[in-house]
């Protein structure tokens, strides 16, 4: 069996390291807050090459309390990439905004920039740049559309802790950047958690009273915030996963290089490319195929785990239906029904990548003879 994530085997290569950071946290008594949270805190800020992080309870709360921290007018839009986890478009709703989708790129599936400029409007507040399976935006002509039209830019890096653009890490690019530590992420905790990394030291600031509700001080609170921690076992497991983390990236493009190196020459396959400068986390290696349906089940037959990411464009969701029928010319809505996620990890070895591959090109020559 070729599994799609083994977090079992990732535990079991660092297991001492972990049981010991679980083990003083729980000597310490330190289960919210404290040291623990804060060394977290900043060695994640300094690994993102951001001058300040502000833990949060997970991912999506990481985005909606930088979106209540912009503090928009009620009813502004920001626009969200229609390919990409609900999260992303809950966040803008949950804070009392209008969520607009834009499409995204056929090459690396992040948000079309140009397309985003044609879905501006008097109301226009925010960007969400998601760094989507690990790969950067095109950061340099979202910020060029930013400055130009004042508009805010968050960067959803839930899949991209680690990625590069241009030899800067993402997340504090923009405004600021938003991660999730769901356990299956590249950066994983044992349970949920969530990070946003920003320059902003304001916007810092008003994120952390946001997510602590509203005080600076113990019972000093200056306005109604929420609740939104990462806990301190989860910092503990997550600063001794930081350590591993780029090597764990590094390999994920090992399998990567092997899978385009092995793939190239297949037809009926549309292979991820990464954009020149840069790094691709590689959360998720996504080809195209109008015989998706039928190449899961063939690769499942051998044992070999896939996922589809995602199997209905945002637009096309029950949940967005109040915004009208979806645009059948946008590439979103057009690819969901033939991505596919091969499996890609640091649980994998050179022998089970090509068998992977080996069974893709089996599976595309059959395809090409019926
Ligand atoms: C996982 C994910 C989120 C949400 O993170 P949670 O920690 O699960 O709340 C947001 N955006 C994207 C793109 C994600 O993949």
């Amino acid at each position: 069996m070729i599994k799609f994530l083994d977090l079992h085997s990732q535990y079991k290569s660092i297991q001492p390291e972990i049981d010991d950071a679980i083990g003083k946290v729980i000597a310490a008594s330190a289960y919210i807050g404290g040291e623990v949270v804060e060394r977290f805190e900043q060695s994640f800020a300094s690994y993102q090459q951001a001058a300040h992080c502000v833990s949060v309870g997970n991912g999506t709360d990481a985005i909606e309390i930088v979106l209540e921290a912009f503090g928009f007018l009620p009813g502004s839009e920001v626009i969200v990439p229609a390919n990409t986890f609900i999260a992303t478009s809950e966040a803008v709703t949950r804070s009392g905004y209008k969520v607009v989708f834009a499409d995204v790129d056929p090459v690396t599936y992040t948000l079309d920039v140009e397309d985003a400029r044609r879905r501006l409007t008097s109301r226009s507040a925010a960007i969400i740049a998601v760094h989507l399976y690990g790969h950067p935006c095109d950061m340099d002509a979202l910020m060029a559309l930013a400055r130009e039209s004042g508009l805010k830019v968050i960067e959803d890096c839930a899949q991209a802790h680690g990625a590069e653009y241009k030899g800067r890490r993402v997340g504090a690019i923009g405004d600021a950047g938003t991660f999730s530590f769901y356990p299956g992420k590249n950066l994983g905790a044992y349970g949920d958690g969530g990070a946003i990394t920003s320059n902003d030291a304001d916007l810092a600031r008003q994120c952390r009273m946001i997510a602590n509700h509203g005080r600076i001080d113990k019972y000093d609170h200056q306005f109604e915030g929420r609740n939104s921690r990462l806990d301190g076992l989860q910092a503990a497991i997550l600063s001794v996963k930081l350590r591993h983390l780029d090597a764990w990236i590094d390999h994920r493009n090992r399998v990567a290089a092997a899978y385009l190196s092995e793939l190239q020459d297949v037809d009926g396959v549309v292979l991820p490319r990464v954009a020149s400068g840069c790094r691709h986390a590689f959360h998720l290696f996504v080809l195209r195929t109008p015989n998706r349906d039928a190449l899961a089940a063939f690769l499942k037959e051998r044992g070999i785990q896939t996922g589809v990411h995602y199997p209905i464009a945002l637009p096309k969701l029950e949940a967005y239906r109040y915004l009208g029928a979806p645009d059948p010319a946008m590439f979103a809505n057009q690819a969901d029904g033939q991505l596919l996620s091969l499996p890609v990890g640091e649980h994998l070895d050179e022998t089970q990548v090509s068998q992977v591959a080996e069974a893709v090109r089996e599976f595309c020559a059959l395809a090409v003879t019926a």
